[in-house]
């Protein structure tokens, strides 16, 4: 009996975990059975371009982070340089805030 009943948020957190956890494994295989200059290959393949689109990404800088931002398709990406310096500042929200504010329309490029 089909029904047209909306999944719980509680159903979407749970498989949105095992679907994050499924991915995870994928990775760990994946980077066990690469070889460094397959690793090697796919980094400068890869580098400075968007995960969603390839396109070219362009560092935009704010309140101290870099921002890797597709002009493209509009994502952006936050390396471990970036996550670091956010989770150190003192005021980290402050800090994230003015990152998610960046992200409305008319203040990127
Ligand atoms: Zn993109």
């Amino acid at each position: 009996m089909a029904t047209d009943k909306k999944p719980s948020t509680l159903e979407e957190e749970y498989f949105a975990r095992e679907d994050a956890e499924r991915l995870r494994k994928l990775h760990a295989d994946e980077q066990s059975s690469l070889r460094q200059g397959q690793k090697d290959a796919l980094r400068s393949l890869h580098a400075g371009r968007c995960s969603g689109c390839g396109a070219q990404l362009v560092p935009e800088q704010v309140s101290g982070i870099v921002i890797q931002h597709c002009p493209a398709c509009g994502g952006a990406f936050l390396d471990k340089r970036a996550w670091d310096t956010l989770h150190a500042h003192a005021d980290s929200q402050t800090v994230m805030g003015a990152v998610l504010n960046w992200f409305k329309a008319g203040s990127k490029p």
